[in-house]
């Protein structure tokens, strides 16, 4: 059966192109028409749907997810010298963020279920210099708020949350940004909802990080051509709002779409390898769809034979990562993240995915699996 089917990438973007072509024909050939590309009414229009999506007061457009969790770490007053909790299995970027102000990532093991930050090892890593947690929504999962909430209030610290890959997501009834001092968020391509380039934004409830956030982005500009302080260029454009504008209008039945691939997936590989964890309190987004076993390697050189995408999120942990050498972390001292980097694999799923795909798909993997 070998080569019957096409390929199955991990996500194809440009199947829902077509569905949306039209639209966003029309956007951007207003956009170019009218000469604005910069800070303009779209980048306006999508900052307040994107507040009110999440019952926020306020939302920036930024150039990245990166560039909104650097200068959320920057608004809150976070330098040299600090310390900020986060989990070490992620992308790169929640910690270089932190590395960017000066201040030192401190890794908590995760929770083997969740793949999140295992919220009853916070405490034990507070110390005096600790100003802040950055929790992940690792692959769409929410973390444990309620905790990391009730942790920060009684340090007296600041909760940034990463939502890269969470957009949509909720938490006992509240979206993913909207629990902590900040919520930050990406529109690379390939996230849930992804823009046609870079893109990024921050939700916040604080009216005084939402001014210096509006700052920052802009070269602290306070006066035509005066700058208040050393700020920077990050600024979502008016062709990527517009894009995102229409996408947002589909985002839950994209979300829902994935939600249906991840309980197809879950139907025939519950017995056979570990399955993402769903629970009541919460609404999981499955940016990634991602798989536990021993047989990991076995199943992906299967599902290569059958022209199938599969990748391993997160090989290396932040901890073991080079550019984090000087943190002086070793193999061994995170020992449920490093057990997942050896075990975890991500099957394609995206809202254009058809279920015959993902039946095919978990088939492959059962085949493997009940090998002996
Ligand atoms: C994608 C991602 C980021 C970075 O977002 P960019 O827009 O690419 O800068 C940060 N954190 C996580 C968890 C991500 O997945």
């Amino acid at each position: 059966m070998s080569g019957q089917h096409t390929p199955i990438p991990m996500v194809d973007l440009k199947v829902q192109y077509r569905s949306l072509r039209a639209e966003i024909e029309e956007v951007i050939h207003n956009i170019v028409e009218s000469g604005h590309f910069i800070l303009g009414p779209n980048v306006e229009a999508f900052e307040k749907e994107i507040a009110a999506y999440h019952s926020v007061k306020y939302a920036v457009g930024l150039a990245s997810g990166t560039d909104a969790l650097h200068f959320s770490l920057r608004a809150l007053g976070i330098s040299k010298g600090d310390e900020v909790i986060t989990t070490p299995f992620t992308f790169i970027a929640t910690a270089e963020a932190v590395a960017y102000v000066g201040a030192a990532p401190v890794f908590v093991d995760i929770d083997r279920e969740s793949l999140n930050i295992d919220v009853s090892h916070i405490e034990g890593k507070i110390t005096s210099k600790t100003k802040a947690i950055i929790p992940v929504h690792i692959f769409g999962q929410p973390a444990n708020m309620d905790e990391i909430m009730s942790l920060a209030k009684k340090h007296n610290l600041r909760v940034i949350e990463d939502c890269a890959q969470s957009f949509g997501a909720s938490y006992k009834g509240k979206k993913t940004g909207s629990i902590g001092d900040t919520g930050c968020f990406s529109f690379y391509p390939s996230k849930n909802l992804g823009a046609y380039g870079d893109g990024g934004i921050l939700t916040t409830n604080s009216e005084e990080i939402y001014n210096k956030i509006k700052l920052l982005r802009n070269h602290s500009t306070i006066a035509p051509y005066k700058h208040g302080s050393i700020g920077y260029n990050s600024r979502l454009d008016e062709i990527q709002a517009g894009i995102l504008r229409i996408k947002l209008r589909h985002i839950d039945s994209y979300n829902q779409k994935r939600a249906e691939i991840a309980k197809i997936y879950t139907s025939i590989l519950k017995d056979a390898v570990k399955c993402p964890l769903e629970t009541a309190d919460r609404t999981h987004v499955y940016h990634q769809y991602t798989i536990r076993s021993q047989k990991r390697a076995e199943i992906q050189s299967a599902l290569k034979a059958e022209n199938i995408s599969s990748v391993v999120y997160y090989p290396i942990p932040l901890h073991l990562q080079p550019a984090f050498n000087y943190l002086g972390y070793k193999e061994g001292d995170l020992p449920e993240t490093e057990k997942a980097a050896k075990e975890v694999l991500s099957l394609p799923v995206y809202p254009e995915l058809e279920p015959k795909q993902a039946e095919l798909i978990a088939e492959t993997v059962i085949k493997v699996v009940s090998q002996r």
